[in-house]
């Protein structure tokens, strides 16, 4: 986050139409200029008769928005969606029309501000609850897509945010409250991430004075007496460091940097620390020079007149934020009675112009630019806003991971070629993988940290040099779900779910109902459209689709289902008849077996206490809402349930299965040091995962290793066991 200098609580004075040309016409040629005049005389006539809470006419508010633009020297798009942003949605006034006035440009950036009034793909809120949550998370959902398109959108959304902020007062405190925590958490952080500094910090002070009044008026006051106490001792530091740059022939601004009510409580917060020790004891500087180059000389000035504080350098000139903002800081010990640190920041120009700005410091934006293109540099987080969009399930889930995105806490690790990738705070293996490309994430199996093999759910730190190892079979699980961060990564993979989950369900679904149905001579595929629609009505479902799907994750019992049929059915009397008269309760072992594969995700699963793979004999039984429970033949846990079940299914492994399955074998091993390494460096040589690894002591001599590896099958495993016994440390080995 960067520091801008202080925005002192504007105090408004009314800002009129006379003002916004005055701004407009020291950058625009008058032609614009009269033009963007016909879009205010438009607005407010759309507006007539309409008055702002604070008892002014509305017109005044798209005014004073465009004026905030105008501050900034943006274009003519801008200021005129500026003066019309709220004429969509507050007025007549539709699309269309100011397309035909305005130009499509126009029409599209304030239609992209304008709040939906319902949410229109109905069809995945099923519940058709609508909620008030649901609408404005879809609102935001559809403002950020026109923001991929034309980063304009949010130039005006933030500047009609900003001078609602400013105006907050006339509203009620539960809505100021309301808004308050909205803008703190979802608009600023946009703001940051755009590099725009200043409106960012002048948001997040608004803000956190209209959700803690009186905590705010508490900070300000202390700031104030602060400011004046250390006034002297901060004059007395910045002419050491300005006599001491002179010296070295650099020519540099130094200037005592303010402190801001909103960055001062956060770190108040977050350190658990009290106003007094915090603030009182240290100072800010800044210094701005010509070019990077000089910066580090300035650094290394800084760094012999003041000892640094271990720890506290940050280089983000080497290593720009993510939202491109650069600078270095430096943490230093005053040699002042009173004021203990020093934290100073040093920048060129140009860095410092970006910092408060951001991307409407590119030319591109200011006055007459390119249309239609978003700067370069946020083309990244663009990209990953649209990862999120495909991906998520529901606008509020998509909101949900927005905001998890604008407050990065940035870890920076190197790939094996020494690229440098940028994550979340608490990014696992698996972020980085996906960060890295979305198919390395897709085929993930296991990774090196430093050449050292970690599981999938290790948290990286920075500087550490990460390699992810892939496999073409591998895919995606949904136990990923429970520690990713990154939404890109939450997203890849919840879609790969999604998709897998009914494409499978419907399948395993359709297999199951078909083996029901053969005991009449019947399939899935032969069911008349009376006998399905019957089905259907029955169990309330739209589609064969969803039934066959449910039957596949358990919730339905394929038994009764096909029992519905024959119920239903005469020619099914008749068919029962002329079979044995009893083959509805013939026993499970009279049915053809189940094929399955094990990889159909989440509707099959694997028992833990036998770990069954391609080969073992099988069986199963079906649990609500996990499919089908797979154990092998021998294991003591199905003997056990079986006589408590009615339910078990004869399953079969299908012949060719290219997947892989944790197995647990327990490796008895003498005494010894580095075993588990060696045991390791084996089975990463034969590119086996370990997913897990326990240890009991077994005598004073021996130790059991137990490890849950992932194997192809029962022929896979033995080579694996095979080779693991020719290692000298291991005495025996065995499968659990
Ligand atoms: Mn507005």
């Amino acid at each position: 986050m960067c520091k801008a200098e202080v925005t002192e609580p504007p105090e408004n004075p009314p800002f009129r139409v006379s003002d916004l040309c005055r701004l407009m016409e020291a950058y625009l040629p008058p032609d614009q200029v009269r033009e963007i005049y016909g879009a205010y005389l438009f607005g407010a006539e759309a507006h007539d008769g309409q008055v702002r809470q604070s008892g002014e006419a509305y017109i005044s508010h798209p005014v004073a928005v465009a004026g905030i633009l105008a501050e900034m020297q943006l274009d003519k798009a801008t200021l005129e969606a500026a003066l019309l942003h709220d004429v969509i949605e507050d007025t007549e006034c539709n699309k269309a029309r100011i397309t035909e006035l305005f130009g499509a440009q126009v029409a599209e950036l304030v239609d992209g501000v304008s709040k939906l009034k319902h949410i229109k793909t109905a069809d995945e809120e099923a519940s058709g609850a609508n909620s008030k949550a649901e609408l404005k998370a879809a609102s935001l959902q559809k403002m950020l897509m026109a923001m991929i398109q034309d980063v304009r959108v949010i130039l005006v959304k933030l500047a009609d945010r900003l001078h609602n902020m400013r105006t907050l007062g006339a509203k009620k405190p539960g809505s100021r409250r309301r808004i308050g925590r909205e803008t703190l958490e979802i608009y600023a952080p946009i703001a940051t991430r755009l590099g725009m500094g200043k409106i960012a910090l002048e948001l997040e002070n608004l803000s956190f004075a209209a959700l803690h009044p009186w905590r705010s008026r508490v900070i300000i006051h202390h700031l104030q007496k602060n400011r004046e106490r250390q006034r002297e001792k901060a004059e007395t530091i910045l002419t050491s460091l300005r006599t001491r740059l002179a010296e070295a022939e650099i020519e540099a601004e130094v200037l005592f940097r303010d402190k801001h009510l909103y960055r001062v409580y956060s770190r108040i917060r977050d350190k658990h620390i009290g106003f007094k020790k915090h603030q009182r004891q240290n100072i800010g500087v800044r210094i701005i020079v010509d070019k990077p180059d000089t910066c580090y000389r300035v650094l290394g000035i800084v760094h012999s007149l003041y000892q640094p504080k271990p720890g506290r350098f940050k280089d983000y000139i080497a290593i720009p934020k993510t939202n491109y903002y650069q600078s270095l800081h430096t943490d230093v010990l005053s040699a002042i009675e009173g004021i203990n640190d020093i934290a100073v920041q040093i920048r060129t120009e140009d860095m410092h112009q970006f910092a408060e700005y951001g991307i409407t410091s590119y030319s591109l934006y200011r006055s007459c630019g390119e249309e239609n293109s978003s700067p370069r540099h946020a083309g990244n987080w663009f990209r990953n806003l649209r990862d999120m969009q495909r991906s998520a399930g529901s606008p509020l889930e998509f909101v949900e991971n927005v905001k998890r995105d604008l407050f990065p806490d940035e870890v920076y690790v190197l790939t094996p070629k020494g690229e440098i990738i940028e994550l979340p705070r608490n990014a696992t293996v698996v972020d980085f993988a996906y960060t890295v490309h979305s198919d390395v994430g897709q085929r993930l199996i296991a990774a090196r940290i430093d050449g050292e093999l970690v599981s999938l759910d290790t948290v990286l730190r920075t500087g550490q040099r990460v390699e992810a190892i892939t496999a073409n079979w591998a895919s995606p699980k949904i136990e990923w779900l429970d520690f990713v961060v990154s939404g890109r990564a939450r997203g890849h993979i919840r879609n790969f779910l999604k998709n897998l989950q009914r494409e499978k369900a419907v399948n395993l679904g359709q297999r199951i109902l078909d083996r029901e149905l053969n005991r009449y001579g019947w399939s899935v595929e032969s069911l008349s459209e009376a006998q399905r629609n019957a089905l259907l009505s029955t169990f309330k479902f739209k589609q064969l689709g969803d039934l066959l799907a449910d039957i596949g994750l358990g919730n339905h019992l394929a038994y009764a289902v096909a029992r519905q049929l024959v119920d239903d059915s005469d020619a099914a009397d008749k068919d029962l008849q002329s079979q044995d008269g009893g083959a509805e309760n013939a026993p499970p072992s009279a049915k053809k077996p189940l094929i399955i594969k094990g990889t159909e995700g989440m509707l099959i699963s694997l028992a833990k206490c036998c770990h069954p793979i391609p080969g073992d004999a099988i069986r199963g039984h079906v649990s609500p809402g996990k499919g089908i429970v797979v154990h092998r033949q021998a294991c003591p846990n199905a003997t056990r349930h079986q006589q408590a079940t009615e339910n078990w299914l004869e399953l079969r492994w299908e012949e060719q299965v290219d997947a892989r399955f944790p197995v647990e074998i327990g490796i008895e091993l003498h005494n010894q040091m580095g075993a588990l390494a060696t045991i390791s460096a084996a089975l990463a040589n034969l590119e086996i995962n370990i997913e897990h690894v326990n240890t009991s002591q077994k005598d004073g001599i021996n130790t059991v290793l137990w490890l849950v590896i992932q194997v192809q099958n029962r022929i896979h495993l033995a080579t694996i066991m095979r080779h693991l016994r020719r290692l000298k440390a291991v005495t025996r080995i065995v499968r659990r």
